[in-house]
């Protein structure tokens, strides 16, 4: 590969994003045998080793499976891949807790946690492997041109622009994507009020490898286990509270943690930097327009309350490099709208569902008051005593080839 700005002006795919769900994405176009140039605003040091930045991403059995395809996984240290045996769902205080088991018959966890950025940089130098992927940082989009046969994009690097004929351009510039503005594409945007904080948290009681979901009454707190004797804290609250937590001095962050806890975890001290993301969801209105598909967040920007986010974005990928796989078999332009359409009705049938789901649980969970708390503890209750609720959401965890229909319908049934 090469690391130059810009060595071609033409490439059949272009990709503007480089983040997770592009660079899996330029590897999965790039195996099918298409030459793909990746666009991302950030410098090469940055886009090569990006820093923690909180998040530790649940992945699926699946996702598993794409990354290992991809020659990502392997690239990630033992020591920083997690596993989830057990997930531990709590409403309120004192109630009898969900809990969601790998089946017995397997002998596989439930899944496994990765940090984001260590996803980030597997798949950045997978992609760098790849003499069919043209990695191209610091780069800025200007516009997109629509020429005949492919469109072009107009690049700004260090004060230059370049052209770039491509048959196809995707979108993978996270949730906010200039690149779905640019095409004059809605979103369905909830925003949530809250903010969310994360960060890694080391305590003196085990975790056991189990995650603990909480909806307390005015706050939701997630506790990821990563290796260590750590976990991740995830804390959901609203905006002014969230402040006053990030500016605390390590100690008293530690003993407010340790009492939102109600000091389950024992003493508790905080070993990383604190990260905080607005609770803003997105759903593009289309995922697809003539020469430009939408993937990853660009194209449904989930709640991380059900940990689908990168799953779905790995999916999405998957899903475009069929279709658009099959179409090149067939001679077919992949950057019709008749291919593009394909790609979009199958990611939507995946999505659409999960999406609109998890943001029913979210706002249930997130608001306050003895209605929404009776309704919770009910639905965990009813939920518990739907044995094929709980086996549907572990099997959507843990077999690879599952589709997400059965997770839809699990993710409807506690409201
Ligand atoms: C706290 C938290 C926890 C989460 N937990 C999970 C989880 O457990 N499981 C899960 O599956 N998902 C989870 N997610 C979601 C997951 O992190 C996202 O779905 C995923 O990172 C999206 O990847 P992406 O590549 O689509 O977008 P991003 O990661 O946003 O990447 C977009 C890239 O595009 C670049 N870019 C933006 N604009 C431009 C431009 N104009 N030109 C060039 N480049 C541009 C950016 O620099 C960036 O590199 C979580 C999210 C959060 C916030």
């Amino acid at each position: 590969m090469s690391t130059e700005l810009y060595p071609e002006e033409r490439s059949d795919i272009v990709v503007i994003g480089g983040g997770p769900a592009g660079l899996a994405a330029a590897i999965s176009l790039s195996d099918a045998g298409f030459r793909v140039t990746v666009l991302e605003q950030a410098p090469e040091a940055v886009w090569e080793a990006p820093s923690f930045d909180g998040r530790e991403i649940a992945l699926t059995h699946h996702s598993r499976t794409l990354l290992e395809a991809a020659g990502a996984w392997e690239r990630v240290a033992p020591d920083a891949i997690s596993l989830l045996k057990e997930a531990r769902v709590e409403t309120g205080r004192g109630h009898h807790p969900l809990m969601f088991h790998a089946p017995s018959s397997q002998d596989e966890p439930l899944g496994w946690l990765v940090s984001n950025h260590e996803l980030r940089r597997a798949l950045f130098a997978s992609a760098r492997e790849r003499n069919g992927i043209t990695l191209c940082p610091q780069s800025r989009v200007a516009t997109v041109r629509r020429g005949q046969d492919a469109d072009y994009v107009h690049v700004v690097s260090s004060g230059e622009t370049r052209r770039i004929a491509a048959r196809l351009v995707i979108g993978a510039d996270g949730r906010f994507s200039p690149t779905r503005r640019r095409a004059g594409i809605g979103a369905i945007v909830h925003d949530f009020g809250r903010m969310m904080m994360v960060c890694r948290m080391a305590h003196d009681v085990p975790h056991d490898n189990v995650a603990l979901q909480w909806f307390d009454e005015g706050q939701t707190i997630a506790m990821l286990p990563v290796q260590g004797q750590a976990s991740s804290l995830v804390l959901t609250l609203p905006p002014e509270e969230t402040s006053r937590l990030l500016n605390m001095e390590p100690e008293a962050f530690a003993a407010d943690i340790m009492a939102r806890t109600d000091g389950r975890f024992g003493e508790m001290r905080l070993i990383s930097t604190r990260h905080v993301y607005p609770l803003k969801c997105v759903y593009a209105h289309r995922f697809a327009a003539p020469r430009l598909a939408l993937i990853g967040d660009a194209a449904v920007g989930m709640h991380p309350i059900t940990a689908h986010g990168f799953n779905l974005g790995l999916r999405g990928q998957e899903t475009l490099t069929q279709e658009v796989s099959r179409a090149a078999e067939r001679g077919e332009d992949i950057g019709a709208l008749s291919v593009l359409r394909r790609f979009e009705r199958r990611h939507r049938h995946v999505t659409m569902p999960l999406f609109a789901g998890t943001n029913g649980i979210a706002s249930l969970y997130t608001r306050d008051g003895l209605l929404p708390g009776l309704v919770r503890r009910a639905g965990l209750r009813a939920a518990e005593m739907m044995p094929f609720f709980r086996s549907a959401v572990t099997r959507m965890l843990t077999d690879p080839e599952e589709t997400p229909a059965a997770h839809t319908r699990a993710a409807r049934l506690p409201r």
